[in-house]
């Protein structure tokens, strides 16, 4: 099964490269990356200087190659969506795109010194996240579960880049029935 990686531009190499080894060591899915996408213009909001993750969606649903299973678009610009002041990332529910943004993720952004260790293990978390949207996974209770919500980079520093036990039952009634979907017998 095929997983695409969208990058908008300005998305290093080296953190594109760690999502992809990351996704394939995790997931039964193998990696593609695809030619950068160019953020659609009703996408930005000048008044709040962010990007509407429902705009994003839509637009890279429309440049989703006919092979890929999974399509995950990452960006360094900040999301929103209406009724919230940001989201770490946005997916449809049992469905085929994740976006997530690397903007809110860096200790820099909260006046602390960088670190490199833990923006990586931030972005990771927040992409098995998102992806776990895109297999039916909803909000999990357990705050030490990758699905747990994160309205803030607390949260996210509070729970593993893992699935809690009950998430990875459900994940893998999921990944089975893609993978008979897919016509795939053995991975
Ligand atoms: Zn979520
Ligand atoms: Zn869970």
């Amino acid at each position: 099964m095929l997983l695409c990686i969208l990058p908008v531009e300005g998305v290093q190499e080296v953190d594109l490269y760690e999502m992809e080894r990351f996704v394939e060591k995790t997931l039964p899915f193998r990696t593609r990356r695809e030619v950068a996408m160019l953020l659609p213009p009703g996408a930005h909001d000048p008044k709040r200087d962010q990007y509407d993750g429902t705009v994003i969606l839509r637009a890279a649903l429309e440049l989703c190659p006919a092979d890929a299973s999974r399509l995950l678009v990452v960006m360094e610009q900040d999301l929103f969506i209406p009724m919230l002041t940001f989201i770490f990332g946005q997916a449809q529910l049992d469905g085929t795109a994740a976006v997530v943004s690397l903007n809110r993720l860096r200790p820099e952004s909260y006046g602390l010194p960088p670190r490199r260790d833990l923006f990586v293990e931030r972005y990771l978390k927040e992409i098995l996240h998102e992806l776990g949207h895109t297999f039916g996974l909803t909000h999990c209770p357990d705050p030490r579960c990758v699905m747990s919500l994160s309205v803030n980079i607390i949260n996210i520093d509070q729970k593993r880049a893992q699935f809690c036990g009950n998430c990875t039952v459900r994940l893998a009634d999921k990944l089975n029935t893609l993978r008979r979907e897919s016509g795939v017998t053995e991975e």
